[in-house]
């Protein structure tokens, strides 16, 4: 099973992997293309990025006119316009390329009310993961105090974005409701287990984590720079995350319910992903 990922933080689709197929998925479970604007590819074997070509193959024949940003490995520039061109395919749209260094951690995309990290994980080639945090918000501001501190439309705004105002004479926490919890996502990609990996997922709402093999394949896990189920739990475990998904099942495994189990008896809170899967945090 190949491995591609879309996420809708706030109104924006943004995409997590790009394999084979999946231009079939996004149309399958209605994520428009147009609305995607920035795509992260976590490394470049084949199960993570060979979808990529025929999905801005069919951006650009559906009259695309607005910028894609890539942010990826240093090889998938290269890569992609070496097909590209091959394929004669001529972008009517701008293609940009946001390098994720390797062993680096990379603010890959903020706005104002999130913001999406790229930190790196240990596979057998230069791998990042990515962590989607939604950032601190007030709730309403508290209408005695518009009127009672006489509070400027610019002063509400940073209030509400939790701020203090009037060199800290105002904090936001004195005028606002508390606001909704913050909510996090992370996507550990293809990697061994690693106290890096934990560290980069620390508290998320909720971790997507590889899960090729059983325990008895441990040794094989760690030669293809994979985890098993077991050890995806303890990465959870350590992490203290919310719950866990398990993804990236080798395709030896007709029956998962013994890779559940495994994980299961190490962190409760864990479900398998599956083709079309819908995760609402
Ligand atoms: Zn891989
Ligand atoms: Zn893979």
């Amino acid at each position: 099973m190949t491995t591609a990922q879309a996420l809708n933080v706030h109104e924006r689709w943004f995409l997590f992997d790009a394999g084979e197929g999946v231009q079939v998925s996004l149309r399958r479970h209605k994520v428009p293309f147009s609305k995607i604007h920035h795509v992260f590819v976590s490394h470049m074997h084949g199960d993570h990025v060979l979808g990529l070509p025929g999905l801005i193959g069919s951006m650009n024949l559906l009259g695309r006119k607005e910028a894609l940003t890539l942010h990826g490995p240093e090889a998938l520039e290269g890569w992609l316009m070496e097909n590209l061109r091959l394929t004669a395919t001529h972008l009517q749209f701008q293609l940009n390329f946001e390098v994720n260094p390797p062993g680096e951690v990379r603010w890959a995309w903020e706005q104002s009310t999130f913001r999406i990290t790229a930190f790196p994980v240990q596979h057998r080639i230069p791998t990042h993961g990515f962590r989607v945090d939604e950032l601190p918000r007030m709730g309403s501001i508290r209408r005695a105090a518009i009127a009672d501190l006489g509070l400027s439309f610019e002063e509400i705004r940073l209030l509400k974005s939790g701020r203090a105002i009037r060199n800290g004479g105002v904090q936001p926490e004195e005028v606002c409701d508390a606001g909704p919890p913050i909510r996090s996502y992370a996507f550990a990609a293809d990697t061994r287990p690693s106290t890096q990996v934990v560290e980069a997922v620390t508290g998320a709402t909720c971790l997507y984590h590889e899960a090729t093999f059983k325990t008895d394949l441990a040794a094989r896990a760690r030669e293809t720079g994979h985890s098993t189920a077991e050890q995806a739990a303890r990465v959870a475990v350590d992490a203290r995350v919310g719950r866990l998904v398990l993804g990236h099942f080798s395709s030896r495994y007709r029956d998962l319910t013994p890779l559940l189990a495994e994980a299961q008896a190490i962190f409760p809170s864990t479900t398998l992903a599956s083709d079309g899967m819908k995760i609402l945090l």
